[in-house]
């Protein structure tokens, strides 16, 4: 029998997932908040949408979703005409949002009450990663239903593991994001420098990519850094979105992170430069904008 998916939050991210799920042969119903995605995704793959949350997950096996932060995650699932009002039990919730461990656990909860199942998995690949399929994605979660929805993850997964109980995903993504800071500021100052020296910065990327400094960064965003583009999807707003739920579990778990904390502080410089939907290695413009001020 033909598994009945619905997927809510058709953005860069959702609109491709859901995409992949219909090609693969899901029966997919999706939900939207405005509209006109709903429809244009219904144009470009085969697939209903609904005009609700509640109304999409009403036939569904398995509802996924991926949209904004802890307070659009809340809106879709328990708020007025949220999903998991239209949910039966013995079905399954898959938030794909990166939102933080305790809304994760609070849904858990939510969900469990209507037997519901509910795994936290947040995604990294970015647009490119959604579109080819090729996502890494961290789940938190029981074991039992763990294989089901794999079958369903692995049409735009590259790699999917469980992590742990409930709220192991989310948690697993801001060490991601931890890492993430601190590398892409590490690149941007050591391009900054090379410039400041006269160096050919390709050739010096070029070099020192074959040895220890090389990071997946290096190999793929040096170039467009140099060149001061920065379109490459994942937002500025959305990493200070993210290193605030960071700072958020570091406090409970009393985890000390120097570094990220100033690099979140130089993301809210590439704010103030008007860098909002810029991606993350924009930091590389912070630096180069204050060459010539001392
Ligand atoms: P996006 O393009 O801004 O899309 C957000 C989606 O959520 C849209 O469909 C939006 O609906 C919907 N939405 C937001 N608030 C809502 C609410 N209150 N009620 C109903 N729907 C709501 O964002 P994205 O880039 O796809 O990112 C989605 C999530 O994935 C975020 O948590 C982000 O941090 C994470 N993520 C993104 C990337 C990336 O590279 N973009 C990579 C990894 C993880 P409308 O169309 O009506 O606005």
């Amino acid at each position: 029998m033909t598994q009945k998916v619905a997927f809510i939050g058709l953005g860069v991210m959702g609109f491709p997932m859901a995409g992949h799920l219909a090609n693969a042969g899901f029966q997919v119903m999706v939900y939207n908040r405005t509209t006109s995605k709903a429809k244009s995704w219904c144009e470009q793959f085969p697939g209903n949408y609904a005009e609700t949350p509640a109304e999409a997950a009403k036939q569904a096996d398995i509802v996924c979703c991926c949209v904004g932060n802890d307070d659009d995650l809340r809106q879709v699932t328990v708020g007025p005409e949220g999903a998991f009002a239209g949910m039966q039990a013995g079905t399954i919730f898959i938030d794909h949002t990166t939102a933080s461990a305790e809304v994760a656990r609070e849904l858990a909860q939510e969900a469990g009450n209507r037997q519901i199942t509910f795994y936290d998995a947040p995604v990294s690949g970015g647009q490119a990663g959604a579109e080819n399929g090729q996502l890494t994605i961290m789940i938190g979660g029981p074991k039992e239903q763990f294989e089901q929805i794999l079958l369903l993850l692995n049409c735009y997964a590259r790699f999917a593991k469980l992590m742990g109980e409930v709220g192991s995903g989310q948690l697993t993504k801001m060490v991601n994001q931890i890492c993430i800071a601190g590398i892409v500021q590490g690149l941007s100052e050591g391009m900054h420098f090379a410039k400041s020296a006269n160096l050919d910065v390709a050739a010096v990327i070029e070099v020192i990519s074959k040895g220890a400094a090389q990071s997946w960064q290096m190999e793929n965003r040096h170039q467009t850094m140099l060149a001061g583009e920065y379109n490459h999807g994942f937002a500025v707003d959305w990493m200070r979105k993210d290193l605030a739920i960071v700072f958020d579990e570091a406090r409970r778990n009393h985890s000390h992170l120097p570094i990220t904390a100033v690099v979140d502080q130089f993301y809210s410089e590439v704010q103030a430069m008007g860098g909002s939907r810029w991606d993350t290695s924009s930091l590389f413009a912070v630096l180069e904008s204050k060459r010539f001020k001392h």
